[in-house]
């Protein structure tokens, strides 16, 4: 079965507390959105405001093939504002649960289906397709839920939603009144989760069982408090698990991760790690058991291939790690340890990972340099010159000279300090020869005085997306940043070397 996706990052999930889009971002992640091969997306709540309705008007415009939906209570106002902003798809509600309408409308039952008609029908004489939800439906009475639907579906709604509005129902639930929802209507019915306790895919997947045919989703699951149903979830959920039901979307697997992020970025809100498919650590393997197992064959803990979605498997050590996965990280930078050597690092990682430190690639290697000795771990980049002058009334200014793989670079560059002067030069060398890019740059001081050491944390990419954070400890805040950005530098070409020499 074909399942609709209707996407609503830009509507519920912009309702997340402290997001905020311009109309420009709101464009630009609709456009990510109709890539990834969403149905429909409901592109915002034009009555709101000014900048709501110009977004709207620009999604619209854009030429996307996806259908593009807008938000509006049950009134001629907010339908008219739907239109008016040029979408021809509205997405109408109004609450149907006596809480709501006891507190919230002041309305008996019998008024807000008055109302939910009405709207249907002005809708509809404005040339609109239209979707009706009933707010908080799970906590709605089942029969005046189904009697709701049938009236809003003679009065020519062309698709009937249930919101599950505070996240309230169970799967069970959800697919007892997607049933009676089907039966009421005859229309297509989609179903809009929240996870207030964590079931919002759960039942959304529950009604798609039960005969909906669309699910309201969000990328990354953001919304409303504990937010939506989240799209990466639902979709690969549908796709993989299939105990007997084959279901499909239209949605593109391999761009999940890159909308994930590009959306995380825009509304500056990060995704937990361990979040299903797009979390940092949903393909990633620190203990030995798992590590060796993985190494011999994915499927044993990987439910899925990360490639499916986009990803890359990442092995790390700590103290959970074991010989195989501690050898395979090595090799993946060419360090290739003898079983002696590798039991001493293994046990250096072991009592790292107990004092509660993390041991990141660069850590490894080091002490895979200092257990093997001269030649284990090869440098690609070398430091072979650098000069920095700085002062007042002066421009901060560096000169680097680096030797990569055998060939000697130098260059020159200004920056706001002699840090930042110092790491452009190497970027402008690193950038031309291997296309590296300092990402991220981070100086804390362990002791305090004039004489205190600094530690450098810097995150380096590569244009593939690999990237490694690399530390430094020094007295000299320059020499220490450059030392730190040389490391990571390093250690990234050398994966990278010693993956093309692999393939
Ligand atoms: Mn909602």
């Amino acid at each position: 079965m074909r399942v609709r996706i209707f996407d609503t990052t830009l509507r519920d999930g912009e309702q997340t507390p402290g997001i905020s889009l311009s109309p420009a971002q709101k464009l630009a992640i609709a456009e990510r959105l109709d890539r990834l091969g969403v149905d429909a997306i409901e592109a915002g709540f034009p009555v709101i405001s000014a900048g709501e309705a110009e977004g709207m008007r620009m999604i619209v415009s854009a030429g996307l093939s996806c259908d593009i939906c807008g938000l509006a209570r049950a009134n001629r106002k907010d339908i008219d504002a739907v239109a008016d902003a040029g979408a021809t798809y509205v997405h109408t509600f109004i609450a149907t649960s006596d809480i709501h309408l006891e507190h919230k409308l002041k309305m008996s039952r019998a008024e807000a289906a008055e109302r939910a008609v009405s709207a249907v029908e002005y809708a509809k004489s404005r040339g609109l397709t239209v979707e009706f939800s009933a707010e908080d439906a799970t906590r709605t009475d089942r029969s005046y839920l189904s009697e709701v639907f049938s009236r809003v579906a003679g009065a020519g709604a062309d698709r009937i939603d249930i919101p599950d509005t505070v996240g309230y129902s169970t799967p069970s639930y959800m697919a007892s009144i997607v049933t009676d929802a089907v039966r009421a209507s005859g229309l297509p019915v989609s179903v809009h989760c929240h996870n207030d306790f964590g079931l919002a895919v759960a039942n959304a997947l529950a009604g798609i069982q039960a005969g909906a045919e669309c699910a309201h989703v969000t990328i990354n699951g953001i919304g409303e408090r504990a937010g939506n149903a989240s799209l990466e979830e639902l979709v690969m959920a549908l796709r993989c698990l299939q105990h007997g039901d084959t279901y499909e979307t239209g949605v593109v697997p391999e761009l999940l991760y890159e909308t994930s992020k590009f959306v995380s970025r825009t509304v500056g809100v990060n995704v937990q790690p361990n979040k299903a498919i797009v979390g940092d650590n949903a393909f990633g393997h620190e203990s030995g058991i798992h590590t060796h197992g993985i190494l011999s064959n994915p499927l044993t803990y990987e439910p899925i291939g990360p490639e499916m979605v986009g990803r890359k498997r990442w092995l790390k050590v700590g103290k959970h790690a074991g010989l195989h996965g501690t050898v395979a990280i090595l090799r993946e930078y060419g360090v290739e340890p003898d079983p002696g050597q590798s039991r001493v690092i293994l046990d250096r990682v072991k009592e790292m990972g107990d004092a509660g430190q993390l041991v990141t690639d660069v850590e490894l290697l080091s002490m895979a340099d200092e257990v093997m000795g001269k030649g284990g771990v090869r440098s690609l980049v070398k430091l072979t010159g650098f000069s920095v002058s700085t002062g007042i009334g002066t421009m901060p200014y560096a000169f680097v000279k680096l030797e990569i793989d055998g060939k000697e670079y130098s260059d020159t560059d200004y920056g706001v300090g002699p840090v930042d002067a110092a790491l452009s030069a190497i970027q402008k060398i690193t950038g031309a020869a291997s296309q590296l890019r300092i990402k991220d740059y981070g100086l804390a001081s362990i002791s305090g005085g004039s004489s205190a050491l600094c530690e450098v944390t810097v995150l380096v990419a590569d244009s593939s997306g690999n990237s490694i954070s690399a530390k430094s400890v020094g007295e000299d805040i320059v020499t220490t940043s450059v030392r730190a950005v040389i490391d990571g530098a390093n250690r990234l070409m050398l994966k990278k070397v010693t993956m093309r020499q692999k393939a």
